[in-house]
């Protein structure tokens, strides 16, 4: 056709116009960390790079899973009440971290509850309310002050017997910032990571061709919804835009439960009672920067509520609570 050659110039002055061709978008889901993962990247460096983020993944996921006898978490689990054990150093630094986080949650957030939340049998086939008494033994084997730590030998030692502790509170955040930091070393610059319901942007969405002419560019920030926490899987109740690069990690009732007597017991627990934490709230949600804390500070702002607000927010950015009636709250740093 004799016109093709000058639509062609056109749609390519067009394109570096607005500052890009439409970018190709590559997508994969997998099941790892005890959830859905799935990860879209954006570029020509697309594919290798989501397939070095879930090899990350799958790296941490040996690492820090507490249900497989394998880890460096079980190792320490089976071994560590009996002496030091030494781990690897990044999973001992993650550690550590944690606990820092525990005080600075004011012992909301706590990897030591293991012995409590394998009372209750979330996840199993045998998920029940345990006796108080079994509650107050299994609260006697928690609390961070009973972890003793070696620096020099990366080593970690339990000071009480069966004591044991569980980074599932953490470690998708981490993975989402490890993943994503994988996903820029091999050259992505656009991103969007959901560990489930941990998701991480890295820069913005490209837009199709003519969505970008519309549009009046080709790039768009990412959105992220919030679930509702008692709608459809998948439908929001709010929306955060990303115009950096954020985490946007939730903490829900609705993620994982079980119901005895009508009454429904979810799996975060309240360290100072030991039961599922009751404080008329269905979600927490933190934006911040980094994945970890924004993990860790979910689950803490989930027992701590709408009262504890005030020693959260000046950890992250932003805070949003949904509570029991669906009704939205927005916490900002001062
Ligand atoms: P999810 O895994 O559904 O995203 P969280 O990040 O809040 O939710 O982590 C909940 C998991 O953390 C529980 O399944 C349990 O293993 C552990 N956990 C429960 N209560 C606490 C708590 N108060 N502090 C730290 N970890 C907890
Ligand atoms: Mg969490």
């Amino acid at each position: 056709m004799k016109y093709t050659k000058y639509i062609l110039v056109f749609v390519l002055l067009i394109s570096l116009f607005f500052g890009t061709i439409p970018q190709k978008s590559v997508k994969k889901t997998e099941y790892m960390l005890d959830t859905v993962i799935s990860i879209t990247a954006y570029g020509k460096n697309a594919k290798k790079a989501v397939d070095e983020a879930f090899n990350e993944i799958k790296r941490l996921d040996n690492l820090l899973n507490a249900f497989s006898p394998e880890s460096e978490i079980s190792k320490i689990n089976q071994n560590a009440s009996n002496g030091f054990v030494s781990v690897n150093p990044e999973v001992y630094h993650l550690i550590k971290y944690a606990v820092g986080l525990s005080n600075s949650t004011f012992g909301a957030f706590d990897i030591t509850l293991k012995p409590v939340s394998d009372l209750w049998g979330f996840n199993t086939e045998n998920a029940h309310v345990p006796k108080t008494s079994e509650i107050e033994a299994a609260l006697k084997k928690t609390g961070t002050e009973n972890l003793e730590f070696d620096d020099n030998s990366s080593a970690i030692r339990f000071k009480l017997p069966e004591m044991a502790i569980d980074l599932g509170a953490i470690a998708k955040g981490y993975a989402s910032s490890r993943a994503a930091q994988t996903l820029k070393i091999n050259g992505v610059e656009n991103a969007i990571l959901d560990l489930g319901g941990n998701i991480c942007t890295i820069g913005k969405r490209p837009l199709a061709f003519f969505e970008g002419i519309a549009n009046g560019g080709f790039y768009k920030p990412f959105k992220i919804g919030i679930q509702n926490p008692t709608g459809a899987r998948g439908e929001s109740i709010h929306t955060i835009t990303a115009e950096e690069d954020i985490c946007v990690i939730t903490s829900g009732s609705y993620e994982r439960y079980f119901e005895e007597n009508g009454k429904r017991y979810h799996h975060i627990i309240d360290p100072k009672t030991g039961r599922p934490s009751e404080n008329g709230i269905n979600s927490a949600t933190i934006v911040s920067k980094e994945g970890a804390l924004g993990d860790a500070l979910s689950t803490a702002t989930f027992v701590l509520g709408k009262d504890g607000i005030e020693k959260i927010t000046p950890l992250c950015d932003l805070v949003i609570i949904i509570d029991s009636e669906n009704k939205i709250f927005e916490y900002r740093k001062d």
